[in-house]
């Protein structure tokens, strides 16, 4: 039977997210912000603390379309309906228009089509060469998850798990523009694969059977790549509560400083950045 599909949910996003004070920014953290924290303190305050919120750039809306036709479609397995490519590639046409009046995306000169020639270029290799079977249904899909680490004196860790697959595999979609080395791509995510790991296990009372970054490569050519690795290690629980405690201490002390480096090219709040002092 095929199904027809809802249509996507569109977010209304304010022009500006209210902050929020350090105290509560203490209670409880998600792998993004420990991120932010961890690669950039004055990032960190400027995104969370002040709420600035800066208009996403054309590789993130991608990205973000992307991801969300991925949602769509692994919700309708979860639901047991049927969706073909193409009744997938309507609700792409309808999100890529949507989320653009909240977002207010300023494109170059003829930029946009280029940019959604990509992402549906994207979307149709991965869901014809996915590993994921079109039958196989998830155990769930875009749940919000959390987990009390206050015995450990942390903050509450929150999250939202792109796929958790049949046999409680962890899966985490990425649209990147370089084909990703597999060593440095687990090093890279380790916060957020960790953070999963921890989540899952306190939504589940079960060890995931493995987690997988899913690449969405925009070379010339498109590309998939799946990083595979296993369930979470001892070490890997020990960093990331390591960095816990760090993020509670500094953030505590209000300890927010800038962190000049590779990172800064990519970085949207290089204006307010110089005028730190
Ligand atoms: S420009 Fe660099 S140092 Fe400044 S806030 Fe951004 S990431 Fe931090």
């Amino acid at each position: 039977m095929i199904a027809t599909l809802e249509p996507p949910a569109v977010t209304p996003t304010p022009a500006t997210t209210p902050g929020a004070h350090p105290d509560k920014l203490r209670q409880t953290v998600s792998a993004s912000r420990l991120n932010t924290w961890l690669s950039c303190r004055l990032k960190f305050y400027f995104r969370y603390v002040l709420g600035l919120k800066k208009p996403k750039t054309a590789a993130l809306y991608v990205g973000h379309t992307v991801h969300g036709v991925l949602k769509l479609w692994n919700k309708a397995r979860w639901r047991r309906q049927t969706v073909t490519i193409d009744d997938l590639k309507t609700q792409f046409d309808t999100l890529w228009q949507a989320d653009q009046v909240e977002e207010k995306i300023k494109w170059d000169e003829g930029e946009e089509a280029d940019e959604k020639a990509t992402a549906w270029s994207l979307l149709d290799l991965y869901l014809k060469q996915s590993p994921v079977p079109p039958n196989e249904l998830p155990e769930a899909v875009e749940v919000s998850l959390e987990a009390d680490l206050s015995a450990h004196g942390l903050p509450r860790l929150i999250g939202i798990v792109d796929l958790d697959r049949a046999g409680g595999r962890i899966v985490d979609y990425k649209t990147v523009g370089q084909t990703p080395n597999p060593e440095k791509a687990v090093h890279t995510n380790e916060v957020q694969m960790t953070s999963y790991s921890v989540l899952y296990r306190e939504a589940t009372g079960k060890t995931e059977s493995g987690r997988d970054l899913h690449h969405l490569v925009k070379t010339k050519t498109p590309k998939l790549i799946i990083t595979e690795q296993g369930p979470m290690t001892e070490p890997q629980r020990v960093r990331l509560f390591r960095q816990l405690e760090s993020y509670v201490e500094g953030v505590g002390r209000q300890d927010f400083v800038p962190s000049p480096g590779l990172q800064c090219s990519a970085c949207q709040y290089m204006n307010e950045c110089r005028r730190w002092s």
